[in-house]
C-alpha cells in the first residue's frame, strides 16, 4: 500500500466562541478533533469590535497547547465583494480587510469567503466585481501567511460562485494573491454537482481540477444537504441523514483526491451533541 491510500484529512467543525474566540479551540480538542473554523466577530454585523490584546494572546497560548490546525476564519456574512451597488460594495470591502487583519493577527490559516451576490448586474460583471473587489482588500498587506479560500455557493437567490468556473475567474484575475477555494459539499449539490453516484462525483472532482485544481483545495466544508438536488437552496444538514446520504458523504471522506484539505462540518447546531455526532459520523468513515 502506498503513501496516498493511507493518507486521512484532517477533520473538525464550526465552533462556537462564545466566552472566547479560544474556546473554540478546547472544544475541538475535547471532540478529539484536528481542524477548527470560527467567526472571530460578530457574523450578522457590518461594525466588530477590535480584538483585545489579551484575547489574541489567549488565542495563541491555547492554539499552541492543542495544536489545532489549520484555523480557519468564515468571513462575516454581510460581506458582498460582487455587489454592483457601490456603496454595499465599499463597505464590503472594508469589512473584508478588517476580516484579513484580524486572521492575520490571531494566526489563521485561512480565510474563507463567499464570492457574493452580482444582483442588478450580469454574472460576468459579478465575477469581475468581486475579483477586484479583493485586489483592494488586500493592498498592502502581507497575506503570506493567511490563505483567503473562495468559497463554491448553493446559488442561491442571484449569488455567484455555484459553477466552479466562476471561482476559477476570480483566481485567475490576480494570480499574486494566491487565492485558494473552500469546496463545501452541500453547495455544490444542491448547485448541480450530482454527488450521490460515483460517476457525478468523479466528474465533480474532474470539473474541480479542470477549473481551480485540487491542490488548491484547502479546506472541504464536509456537510449533508436538506435541500434536494440542484434545487439552488443552501440548507445544511446532518451527514448521512440529508439528500447526498451516508454513501455519497462516506466516498466523498475517503477521497485520496482531497485528503489534503482540512474537512470542517457545517452541520446544523439544534439539539446538544449534534457536533458531537456528526464528527463521529465522518470519523466513522474514514476508519
Ligand atoms: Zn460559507
Ligand atoms: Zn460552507
Amino acid at each position: 500500500m502506498n503513501k496516498s491510500e493511507n493518507r486521512r484529512p484532517r477533520i473538525g467543525f464550526h465552533a462556537p466562541v462564545a466566552g472566547g474566540l479560544h474556546k473554540a479551540l478546547l472544544k475541538s480538542r475535547e471532540m478529539n478533533c484536528d481542524a477548527v473554523q470560527i467567526f472571530s466577530r460578530n457574523p450578522r454585523g457590518w461594525t466588530a469590535r477590535p480584538l483585545a490584546d489579551e484575547e489574541i494572546e489567549q488565542f495563541k497560548i491555547v492554539r499552541a497547547e492543542t495544536r489545532i490546525s489549520p484555523v480557519a476564519v468564515h468571513c462575516n456574512y454581510l460581506v458582498n465583494l460582487a455587489s454592483a451597488d457601490n456603496e454595499i460594495r465599499e463597505k464590503s470591502i472594508k469589512s473584508f480587510r478588517e476580516e484579513i487583519e484580524r486572521g492575520i493577527i490571531l494566526g489563521a490559516d485561512y480565510l474563507v469567503v463567499h464570492p457574493g451576490s452580482a444582483k442588478g448586474a450580469c454574472e460576468t460583471d459579478g465575477v469581475r466585481t468581486c475579483a477586484e473587489s479583493l485586489k483592494i482588500a488586500c493592498a498592502d498587506l502581507d497575506l503570506d501567511s493567511l490563505r483567503i479560500l473562495i468559497e463554491n455557493t448553493a446559488g442561491q437567490g442571484e449569488c455567484i460562485g455555484y459553477r466552479f468556473e466562476h471561482l476559477r475567474d476570480v483566481i485567475a484575475a490576480y494570480p499574486e494573491l494566491n487565492l485558494g477555494v473552500c469546496f463545501d459539499t452541500a453547495h455544490a449539490f444542491a448547485a448541480g454537482y450530482d454527488l450521490r453516484y460515483e460517476d457525478g462525483f468523479a466528474a465533480t472532482l474532474e470539473a474541480l481540477e479542470s477549473n481551480v485544481g485540487l491542490k488548491n483545495i484547502s479546506v472541504v466544508h464536509f456537510n449533508d444537504s436538506k435541500a434536494p438536488y440542484n434545487s439552488r437552496v443552501d440548507r445544511h444538514w446532518h451527514i448521512g441523514m440529508g439528500e447526498i446520504g451516508a454513501e455519497a458523504m462516506r466516498r466523498v471522506a475517503r477521497s485520496p483526491e482531497l485528503a489534503h484539505a482540512a474537512f470542517l462540518l457545517e452541520t446544523p447546531q439544534d439539539e446538544k451533541g449534534d457536533d458531537e455526532r456528526n464528527i463521529e459520523a465522518l470519523r466513522s468513515f474514514l476508519t
